[in-house]
């Protein structure tokens, strides 16, 4: 993305200010240049040939979530999200990677995910399955594959989210498979890292794989992974999130859902809702869930506020990541719920990371976790 392409994005900005009051890292460093205003207008600078980009500069285009609440808000219609994407491309090629997300990268480019692990062990979450197939979901025709995603393959705090999937799909008896070890990171890191151009070896041979099989749809319970197929890969197969595969499922009755006696808010992942356009499918779920009682967050669906684990932050700024999972936090003890419900494994680490750091009392759950909990009751 060149910026002098998108020039008409800085002259649209009145300088309201409108965006400051939606933006999780300006509301919490008070500083006008974290703020998408005041990014917006050092872009504009930089595109003018009025500011040399320095470690300062990619210090604070670092320091954003991407995670399109200014861009909802802007009365000019600003896409800032593609200007700060443009702006980290052009800070990667004047002073290379950011130093914090270099180490993914190169693990990414190397090993072919974001953990720095032989990719061969990125099925491992299936170990701890009873009743794991022989084939253990890799076949060699399927209807349906599962694209798990370097999080939920590789973190231990959300491999239940795999787990609960394969258990969903196999009780409502879909054909589909998994690639394990051949999956490869679908690319959306090195949009965030400023390195888009590295992602087609990644889309070629996601895309090579999926073929083989013969599929007709691709599932992910990753929202990025989902966003980064949609927008990205050039294909006509069917790119569905696991809320709308199970909600599907729910409506065309293979799956049973027991009583859950629970009061539980959802937190809208900004790369389903806001950025993919995914609000009904989650919500309709947890409303099939007899018992549960669903209370909405203060700021839900296009308002929805990040969970502080978007745009590579953790990796770039982690306390700052933290302060704002704890933001998230407060929100939901506002509700008065004791589940937050999520659709994302990033959300559910941030959150749940920043709950077990601080020893707090709030269960924090992946929307797979809630429907394998109301199936055992069913
Ligand atoms: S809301 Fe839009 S027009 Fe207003 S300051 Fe922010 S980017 Fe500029
Ligand atoms: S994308 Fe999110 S974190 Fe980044 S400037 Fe906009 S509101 Fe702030």
């Amino acid at each position: 993305m060149i910026l002098n392409e998108i020039a008409n994005e800085f002259d649209q900005c009145i300088k309201c200010g409108l965006c400051l009051a939606t933006c999780p890292v300006g509301k919490t460093l008070f500083l006008e240049k974290y703020t998408p205003r005041g990014k917006v207008q050092l872009a504009k600078r930089y595109a003018a040939g009025d500011l040399e980009i320095s470690e300062h500069y990619r210090d604070i285009f670092a320091k954003c979530l991407l995670c399109g609440a200014c861009t909802v808000t802007c009365p000019s219609g600003v896409d800032q999200k593609t200007v700060f994407l443009a702006m980290r491309e052009e800070i990667v090629k004047k002073q290379g990677l950011h130093p914090n997300v270099e180490a993914a990268v190169t693990s990414l480019l190397v090993n072919h995910n974001i953990s720095d692990e032989d990719n061969s062990e990125r099925g491992d979450w299936r170990d701890d399955i009873r009743d794991l197939p022989e084939h253990m979901y890799e076949k060699e025709r399927a209807d349906v594959v599962y694209f798990v995603g370097c999080v939920a393959s590789f973190f231990p705090m959300v491999q239940s989210i795999p787990r609960n999937m394969v258990r969903i799909l196999q009780l409502a008896s879909v054909d589909f498979a998994i690639l394990a070890g051949e999956e490869w990171c679908c690319g959306f890191p090195l949009i965030g890292a400023g390195a888009p151009g590295e992602m087609k070896a990644l889309m070629d041979h996601n895309l090579e794989k999926v073929k083989a099989l013969g599929a007709r749809e691709v599932a992910f319970s990753c929202p990025s992974c989902y966003r980064t197929w949609k927008e990205h890969y050039p294909t006509d197969l069917k790119l569905s999130h696991s809320t709308q595969v199970i909600e599907r499922l729910i409506k065309e009755g293979p799956i049973s859902l027991g009583e859950l006696r629970e009061t539980v808010t959802y937190h809208d992942p900004c790369d389903l809702g806001r950025n993919a356009g995914v609000f009904d499918a989650p919500r309709e779920i947890l409303r099939s869930i007899p018992g549960l009682t669903f209370v909405e967050l203060a700021s839900n669906r296009n308002q929805s506020i990040c969970c502080g684990g978007g745009g590579n932050l953790e990796m770039a700024d982690a306390a700052l990541s933290g302060r704002i999972a704890q933001n998230k936090i407060e929100e939901v003890r506002q509700t008065g719920a004791d589940i937050v419900v999520t659709a994302c494994q990033q959300c559910v680490r941030t959150i749940k990371g920043k709950v077990r750091r601080e020893k707090l009392d709030l269960d924090v759950v992946d929307i797979t976790d809630m429907v394998v909990r109301s199936i055992s009751h069913g």
